[in-house]
């Protein structure tokens, strides 16, 4: 027997008395890996000729995994490429949305649960989506600015260093680095770097980030904490460990019994597991962690003073003002001539958070002032309120907005000089400027599609 083989079955065996652990075994074995997207309902409204996810509002199974990278809507953010089990998301967060909240994702990269969430949230909601490894964060930062939604903020820190917000956030979600059991059929490597101790190492560490975060749950909040694991000991154990020592409590989630969910308890710990022998989908677990007591938050009594950015004052900001629409913003520098806005309401808190943390991305990038000329930044056409009356249109094939995003040069000789918003099937993907013989693209290198564009390969979801 190979040793995968072993740990596998020691995998599948250890959940015995939970589930059916022959068919899990079988499951993971020999079954094709389903692929699943949610769609982002401020880019693609209509419904999708697929299979629905049945506990998300705009989750789709495909009926065979396509080349993602060769279709432009992909690179545009009007859908994401996710796990099914993961959308399960939806049916927590969403009885919390009927008024503003303040969401912290804790382990957000690369943006899954964060744009899910985000689509769900109320306006004036507020979302910090933090990710403690730099190129991942920046994978997320690129993840958040395509999804377009403007009322939040990508930071690369450790889990502790957000103690400065004691009790700010209503809902914390710490969507924790496990052994990867769940991700056993995808992924063979995972079923190789399988251990016992790492089993042990991935449970203290997802003991810290609980311990780590705690503080800044406001009292009344939710701790929603998944991994995509079957075992107890990163699951059940941590999370019995952790109520019976900070006196919180597990939370029941209601779902329909069709849609195979299995809960188990253990000790006060309630988890859901999904298990891809029982639900489309792969391995994963989720609990909710109810806070009832602890520090309310209160605002620093002098306004912060974020030595790294400046906040341009009203009377300055009329060059700005059209841009962005139907949104109540202040205007800041983030480099020099670098321009971004941000949701007034949050002001004390946007300065407060450059001042404590690395702040990777806040609101919504406007223009980059060279001169006397205003350059739009490439992730405002992406943006939900860019205003896209300011600047001519120019609707693409499949071939050309794909040539957009491997960063070549176009040639629109039929327009007139000057920035120019395309779009693709009627979704924002970027800007050129339009220089007469060809058109410049700004669209970042670290973003742009690096393999060969075949015309044969070419799709796209719409
Ligand atoms: N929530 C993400 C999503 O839905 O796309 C997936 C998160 S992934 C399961 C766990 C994340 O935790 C990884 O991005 C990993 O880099 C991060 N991580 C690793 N070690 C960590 C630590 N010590 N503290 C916080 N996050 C950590």
């Amino acid at each position: 027997m190979k040793s995968s083989e072993a740990t596998l079955l020691h995998v599948c065996k250890a959940v015995n008395h939970i589930t059916d652990s022959e068919a899990l075994h079988s499951v993971i074995t020999n079954s094709e890996i389903p692929v699943s997207i949610r769609v982002n309902p401020n880019k693609i409204q209509q419904t999708l000729p697929y299979e629905k996810v049945q506990w998300c509002s705009h989750g789709y199974y495909l009926p065979k995994r396509p080349i993602f990278t060769l279709d432009p809507l992909f690179h545009a953010g009007a859908y994401y490429v996710q796990e099914a089990a993961s959308m399960f998301l939806e049916q927590i967060v969403a009885p919390y949305t009927y008024k503003p909240v303040k969401v912290f994702d804790v382990c957000a990269a690369p943006g899954g649960k964060s744009t899910h969430v985000i689509s769900l949230l109320q306006r004036g909601s507020l979302l910090v989506a933090n990710e403690v490894i730099r190129s991942r964060a920046h994978i997320l930062s690129e993840n958040i600015i395509k999804w377009g939604k403007s009322n939040c903020v990508v930071t690369n820190n450790d889990p502790k260093d957000f103690d400065f917000l004691s009790g700010f956030f209503d809902i914390v979600i710490v969507d924790a680095p496990c052994s990867g059991e769940g991700m056993f059929r995808k992924d063979v490597s995972t079923i190789q770097e399988w251990s016992p101790s790492h089993v042990d190492l991935c449970s203290k560490r997802q003991t810290r980030i609980l311990h780590d975060v705690w503080n800044t749950l406001a009292p009344g909040g939710i701790l929603i904490y998944s991994t995509c694991t079957f075992n107890e000991i990163e699951n059940e154990d941590v999370v019995s460990d952790f109520i019976a020592q900070t006196g919180a409590t597990c939370k029941q989630i209601s779902f329909f019994q069709d849609w195979n969910i299995t809960e188990h308890e253990k000790k006060g710990a309630v988890c859901y597991r999904f298990f891809p022998h029982k639900t489309k989908g792969e391995g994963f677990t989720i609990s909710v962690i109810c806070k009832h007591n602890g520090t309310e938050f209160e605002p620093p009594k002098r306004t912060p003073q974020a030595k790294n950015i400046t906040i341009i004052p009203e009377k300055n900001r009329l060059h700005f003002s059209n841009l962005i629409q139907n949104y109540q913003s202040i205007v800041y520098e983030r480099q020099k001539g670098i321009i971004w806005s941000f949701a007034k309401d949050y002001r004390k808190f946007l300065l407060d958070i450059y001042m404590h943390c690395n702040v990777i991305h806040a609101g919504i990038p406007l223009v980059h002032i060279q001169g006397h000329k205003l350059n739009p930044l490439p992730g405002l056409a992406f943006a939900n309120s860019f205003n896209s009356s300011i600047l001519p249109k120019l609707e693409v094939d499949l071939y050309t907005a794909l040539r957009y995003f491997k960063k070549e040069s176009l040639e629109i000789s039929h327009m007139s000089k000057g920035w120019i918003q395309l779009t693709y099937k009627g979704v924002s993907i970027g800007f050129v400027k339009n220089i007469g013989n060809r058109a410049n693209n700004p669209y970042p290198q670290e973003w742009s599609i690096k393999m060969n564009v075949h015309q044969n390969q070419m799709w796209s979801i719409l």
